[in-house]
C-alpha cells in the first residue's frame, strides 16, 4: 500500500523559509527589533554589534516591554499585537505588520529575551534557538525589552556564506538605524561595534537629527520644502546645489513614517536641479511623504521599501515643481520682494485627468533686451523703462555712474554707501517721485569694483555679480522667446557669411527656426555657407557671425539630446555674450534695474550653469564683525 506522498511542514522548516524573505543579513534583525522598540513607545534604543552582528546582536530599549503570555506569544507565526483583522493591513500605520519577524529571527539564531513591563516585578526571561523553546524564566529585568540575537544562521550554512565582508554588513546596519532615526527624532538611538560608538543621537528635532548624524555642514546647506496637495504632502528638505556630489548624498524618502526606495521620485527630485548641478552629481534630500495608505500598495517587495503610489505622475510633477520652486526662492536666496510665498501654489488634480502644464515663472512681459537707451557706451541696457526714467534725469547728476577710482581712498567705501543711501545723492528729488511712479523695489545700492552691486536688503547686505545677474536674466528672456513667435530682427547692411562643416551645417539647418525666434535672420546658401543678414535688435554692437558660431557651439556641446537641451546651450551662449561684462560702470538706475529683473528671474540665485549671481551677509555677520 502507497503512502501519501503530502504532509505538512513542521512549523520550525515553515519559520526557516518564512526567514529568508525576511531575515537576509545582520541589519535585517537590527531593522526588525528596532522597529518593535519604536512601535513599543520606546525613547531609547540601543544596538550593541559584534563582528558585525554575525556572532552578535543586541537592541535594548525602555518600551512598554511585554507580559509573560506575550513574550511568548511574539515568537508564534502570525503572533503581532498591531493588526486584529484583514482591513488592518490596509491602514495607515499598521503596515509592514506581519508578526513574522520574531519567529523567522528565532529559526535562523540563538535569541534570548529579557523583558518586563513597569506594573510587572519581575520579568520574563526566555530562551530560544532554530525554533525551539530552551527555557522560560522568571528574573529580575528593567522596564522595557532587550533581544540578543547570537550567531545568525548557524543552522543555515548556506546563508551563512553569503554574507559580505565585516564592512559591507556593518554599513548595512548603520544605514537601517539612520533611516529609522531619521523618522523618528524624539527618540534617542545609540550603536556599538565591538564596544566602539558609532552613533549616539540624543532625541532632537528633525533638523537637528540629520546634522547629528550626518554632520554641521550637511545641516546648513538644506532648504525646507512644504507641499500639501489632496493626493499627497511633501514635508522636508532638500540641498542647496552648491551640495553636490558625484557619490554618496544622502538622499532619503519615508512614506507614511517609514523609508522608501523610488528611483521614480528620485529622478523628480533630480530633474528640479537641471543644470544648477552638473550632470552626474546628486544632491542630499530628506523627504517625508504622506498619502492615504490606500493609493500606495506596500507589498510588491518583500522588504517592503519599495513602494507603488497610485497617482505616481502626478506625485512626480508636484514633487519636481515644488523643490524647483524653494530652489528658485530659496532662502539663501532671499528676497527683495519674494517673501509673499514660502509655499508653491500647486494645482491639484485627481489622476483621471491630464497632467497640469509644468509651472511657469513670472516674466515683465514689456521686457526687452534689444530695446536701445539713449546710451551709447555699448551696454545693452536691458529694460525699456530705462528710456522714460532718463527723460527726467537727463542733465542732471541724478543717477549718474559713481566712479570708485576717481575719489579719494580714505572716503571708500563708506561715505559712498551712507551717501547713496540718503537723498543727497539725489539732489534731482524727482528721480524718486518717479521710482515711485514706477514701483521700484531696489532704491538703495551703489557699484563695487565695476563688478559688484551692493544693495542692502531685508536679511543682510547683498553683493550681486553683475555679469552673472545679466547671464540670468536675458537667459530667461531668451528662452521664454525660442519657444515663441519671431522678435524682431535689424536687417544688416553687409551680410556676413559664415562657412561651416557639413556636421555644422546640418545642426545649424535645424536651428535655423529657433534662431528666427531669437531675432536672427539667416539664410542656408549652401555648401555650408550661411549668410547672417539680420540680427535680433540691440545686439548689433557684437561680432554677429562669433555670436552665431558660439551659439551652434552651445547647441551642439549638448548634441543629440531633447529640444530644450538644445535651446538652453543657444540661450546661454547668446546671454553669456550679451550680458554686460565685469567693468562696465552702471548708474544707480541701471543696477536697480538688475536687481529686480534679477528677482523676477525664476531662479535668481544661480546662472544658468549653476554659478553663484550673489551672496547675502546677513545683518547678524556684519554685527560680529563689529564686536
Ligand atoms: P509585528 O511587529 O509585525 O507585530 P513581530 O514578530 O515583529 O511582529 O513582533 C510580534 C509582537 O511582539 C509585536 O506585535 C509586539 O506585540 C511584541 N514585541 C516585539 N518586540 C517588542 C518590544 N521591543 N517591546 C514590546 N513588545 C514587543
Ligand atoms: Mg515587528
Amino acid at each position: 500500500m502507497a503512502e501519501d506522498l503530502i504532509h505538512l511542514l513542521p512549523d520550525s522548516v515553515a519559520n526557516q523559509i518564512a526567514a529568508g524573505e525576511v531575515i537576509q543579513r545582520p541589519a535585517s534583525v537590527v531593522k526588525e527589533l528596532v522597529e518593535n522598540s519604536v512601535d513599543a513607545g520606546a525613547t531609547m534604543i540601543q544596538v550593541r554589534l559584534t563582528d558585525a552582528g554575525r556572532t552578535n546582536i543586541q537592541v535594548i530599549d525602555n518600551g512598554k516591554g511585554m507580559s509573560e503570555t506575550d513574550a511568548r506569544m511574539s515568537f508564534e507565526r502570525h503572533a503581532t499585537s498591531k493588526i486584529r483583522e484583514s482591513a488592518d493591513l490596509f491602514s495607515l500605520y499598521t503596515f509592514g505588520f506581519r508578526g513574522e519577524a520574531l519567529p523567522s529571527i528565532a529559526a535562523v539564531a540563538q535569541v534570548e529575551l529579557r523583558t518586563r513591563r513597569a506594573e510587572d516585578e519581575l520579568g520574563t526571561v526566555i530562551h530560544i534557538a532554530g525554533s525551539k523553546l530552551e527555557s522560560q524564566e522568571v528574573d529580575m529585568c528593567p522596564v522595557g525589552t532587550n533581544f540578543q540575537v547570537k550567531n545568525l544562521f548557524f543552522n543555515v550554512p548556506a546563508r551563512r556564506k553569503f554574507l559580505k565582508s565585516n564592512q559591507t554588513e556593518l554599513n548595512n546596519v548603520i544605514a537601517e538605524i539612520e533611516r529609522i532615526a531619521l523618522v523618528n527624532p524624539e527618540i534617542a538611538f545609540s550603536l556599538y561595534h565591538n564596544e566602539v560608538e558609532l552613533i549616539n543621537v540624543q532625541q532632537a528635532t528633525l533638523r537637528q537629527r540629520i546634522q547629528h548624524l550626518f554632520g554641521k555642514k550637511l545641516g546648513q546647506e538644506l532648504l525646507s520644502v512644504e507641499v500639501d496637495t489632496s493626493i499627497v504632502c511633501v514635508k522636508g528638505c532638500v540641498g542647496i546645489p552648491e551640495s553636490a556630489r558625484k557619490k554618496g548624498a544622502h538622499c532619503f524618502f519615508f512614506v507614511n513614517g517609514r523609508y522608501m526606495r523610488h528611483p521614480y521620485f528620485h529622478k523628480a527630485v533630480m530633474e528640479a536641479y537641471t543644470h544648477l548641478i552638473p550632470a552626474a552629481e546628486q544632491v542630499p534630500y530628506f523627504l517625508y511623504f504622506t498619502v492615504d495608505p490606500s493609493r500606495i500598495d506596500v507589498n510588491i517587495h518583500p522588504t517592503k521599501t519599495e513602494i507603488k503610489f497610485e497617482d505616481e505622475q502626478a506625485i512626480w510633477q508636484i514633487l519636481m515643481a515644488s523643490v524647483r520652486e524653494v530652489l528658485g526662492r530659496s532662502n539663501m536666496a532671499p528676497s527683495i520682494d519674494f517673501d509673499v510665498a514660502d509655499c508653491p501654489d500647486i494645482p491639484v488634480f485627481s489622476s483621471g485627468e491630464a497632467l497640469p502644464p509644468p509651472p511657469k515663472p513670472v516674466v515683465d512681459t514689456s521686457y526687452n533686451p534689444f530695446k536701445q537707451s539713449g546710451a551709447s557706451d555699448g551696454y545693452k541696457r536691458p529694460s525699456a523703462c530705462w528710456d522714460e526714467l532718463y527723460k527726467g534725469v537727463e542733465g542732471s547728476q541724478v543717477g549718474r555712474q559713481i566712479k570708485f577710482d576717481a575719489l579719494p581712498e580714505e572716503d571708500l567705501p563708506w561715505d559712498v554707501a551712507s551717501s547713496m543711501s540718503s537723498a543727497n545723492v539725489c539732489q534731482g528729488e524727482h528721480l524718486f517721485e518717479e521710482d515711485d511712479a514706477l514701483q521700484y523695489k531696489c532704491t538703495d545700492c551703489f557699484q563695487y569694483k565695476g563688478r559688484y552691486i551692493v544693495a542692502s536688503q531685508k536679511s543682510g547686505l547683498m553683493l550681486v555679480d553683475q555679469h552673472r545677474a545679466h547671464v540670468r536674466i536675458l537667459f530667461e528672456h531668451y528662452i521664454k522667446q525660442l519657444g515663441g513667435q519671431n522678435a524682431v530682427s535689424q536687417g544688416m547692411l553687409f551680410p556676413e557669411m559664415l562657412e561651416l562643416s557639413a556636421s555644422q551645417a546640418s545642426v545649424m539647418e535645424s536651428l535655423l527656426d529657433d534662431f528666427s525666434s531669437l531675432g536672427f535672420d539667416i539664410s542656408n546658401m549652401g555648401g555650408g555657407s550661411f549668410a547672417i543678414q539680420g540680427v535680433p535688435d540691440g545686439v548689433a554692437g557684437l561680432n554677429p557671425s562669433r555670436l552665431v558660431a558660439d551659439m551652434l557651439a552651445g547647441a551642439m556641446e549638448k548634441g543629440g539630446v531633447s529640444k530644450e537641451e538644445i535651446h538652453h546651450g543657444m540661450a546661454l551662449a547668446m546671454a553669456r555674450s550679451a550680458a554686460l561684462v565685469v567693468g562696465e560702470v552702471l548708474s544707480l538706475v541701471e543696477m536697480c534695474d538688475i536687481v529686480d529683473k534679477l528677482f523676477m528671474c525664476e531662479m535668481p540665485a544661480y546662472t544658468p550653469d549653476g554659478k553663484k549671481t550673489y551672496v547675502v551677509l546677513e545683518d547678524g555677520e556684519v554685527e560680529k564683525m563689529f564686536r
